[in-house]
């Protein structure tokens, strides 16, 4: 293993944001050798910082920087370091560093990245039990590049979910092959225009050896495809060899048999073995996230907490309504609180006799006059559910796929998300 780039990095080192990523880098910076002392721990906000303003940071003069993606690289502070002739560097750079035989596949977009990353993973881990998946999602790359230089058997096959912030500074990381899930307008307050968005996202282009997965069905990544430095291959669930598998697809949702259609690709191109696809078929889907709950009474139960935006809502609905009978219905759960939503896009629903909407939460109301939709209110998400649980008959679906934020009634998506997966789930035991 050439743990040189570590090795030689120079001290004082600072890790700015000790988020999960920073937590991980701290963690890889002293099993490489060094010392605490030789660490500053910077950051505005957490309580293990050893350092929260940027001037005393500068002051403290590092000779490098381990930036974490939750940090802009156009902070005033990050460039003056810059020019003082600091060493900009990541979590993701000092990980890849101690890389050798690993072949890694990386993943970015715009939508889309967890649930394809979380395939590939389930591919992976059907054949190579030391595989690693995580890096944005879930586990920061660094932990896994900690347990290689503490000698654990390494992983053949590496994959990774990659933010365009840490696309933006991302040297010693090589992939074999990437995918662009979906290109659209997203954190348009850290960018300053849309191209500048995509050019960090298809820097991903820039460290591809071999080809780069783009949807097909997303305009945009078809209409900034020229930015490509590597190979393109252009697929989604119409342009995709292996068709078959789509008829038993787990997932929910046209968009998902996109992702499913890239991930298949990806295992295709790497030489997988076919029960890597066959294991991606079962995969359900992200908690949260068009997530199947539960078939009781005949209604199926789906949680989609996660929707708080009004373009995730109708991709859900579109989703389930897909498998749906034309005599069964689409008991919609909508409300929470609001962020300004423009409900009103929701109107494209009201011609369509299979939905029925049910409103619920601090602005429910508001959601049901804003989108002219007819339906019941109720107060709290509970009383709506065990109304959706009264009313549905066999064969039709509820779909909790709010819009509106869960912080009226709870902690986050993922209390509210588990609220409505135990009303459901108690109700199947009775
Ligand atoms: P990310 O990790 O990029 O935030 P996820 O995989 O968690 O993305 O999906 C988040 C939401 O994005 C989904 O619930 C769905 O509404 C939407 N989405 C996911 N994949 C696609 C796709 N291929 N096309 C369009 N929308 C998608």
């Amino acid at each position: 293993m050439n743990t040189g780039y570590l090795k030689n990095l120079k001290t004082p080192i600072a890790v700015a944001g000790l988020g999960k990523s920073g937590n991980s880098a701290v963690q890889l910076l002293l099993a490489a050798g060094f010392s605490k002392d030789e660490l500053i721990l910077f950051d505005e906000k957490a309580p293990q910082a050893q350092v929260s303003e940027p001037e005393k940071l500068l002051q403290l003069k590092p000779k490098t920087v381990v930036v974490s993606p939750g940090v802009p690289l156009s902070s005033k502070w990050v460039q003056q370091l810059k020019a003082d002739g600091c060493h900009i560097t990541s979590e993701i750079s000092l990980a890849a560093s101690l890389m050798t035989t690993e072949k890694i596949i990386g993943v970015t977009g715009s939508v889309g990245k967890s649930t394809v990353t979380s395939l590939l993973g389930v591919a992976v881990l059907s054949f190579d039990a030391h595989a690693f998946v995580g890096g944005n999602l879930g586990t920061p790359f660094s932990d896994y590049a900690v347990k290689k230089l503490k000698g654990e058997m390494p992983a053949s096959w590496v994959v990774l979910e990659l933010s365009s912030y840490q696309l933006e500074n991302c040297k010693n990381l090589q992939l074999e092959h990437s995918i662009i899930t979906f290109l659209s307008a997203n954190h348009l307050e850290r960018y300053r225009s849309l191209e500048e968005y995509y050019s960090t996202k298809f820097i991903i282009t820039d460290i591809t050896k071999g080809v780069c997965i783009m949807n097909k069905t997303s305009e945009d990544c078809e209409a900034y495809a020229s930015l490509s430095r590597s190979k393109v291959s252009f697929v989604n669930s119409t342009h995709f060899s292996k068709k078959d598998y789509l008829s038993n697809l787990a997932l929910i949702g046209s968009h998902n048999k996109d992702n499913f259609a890239m991930a298949a690709e990806m295992a295709l191109l790497c030489g997988w073995p076919a029960r890597s696809i066959t294991a991606m078929t079962g995969y359900k889907g992200l908690s949260h996230r068009l997530e199947f709950v539960a078939t009781t009474g005949g209604v199926t139960y789906i949680n989609d907490s996660k929707a708080t935006a009004i373009d995730s809502v109708l991709v859900a609905t579109r989703g389930c309504l897909e498998g749906l009978k034309s005599e069964n219905k689409l008991f919609l759960l909508l409300g929470g609180k609001d962020k300004n939503l423009p409900w009103e896009q929701l109107s494209v629903l009201g011609s369509n006799e299979t939905v029925t909407p049910v409103f619920f939460g601090q602005c429910g109301q508001l959601a049901k006059d804003k989108s002219e939709l007819d339906g019941e209110y109720f107060e709290h998400l509970g009383s709506a559910v065990r109304y959706c649980q009264r009313r549905a008959k066999e064969g039709d679906v509820v779909l909790l796929s709010p819009g509106g934020t869960s912080l009226d009634e709870f902690k986050n998506f993922e209390e509210r998300g588990d609220f409505f997966k135990t009303l459901v789930l108690s109700e199947q035991k009775n």
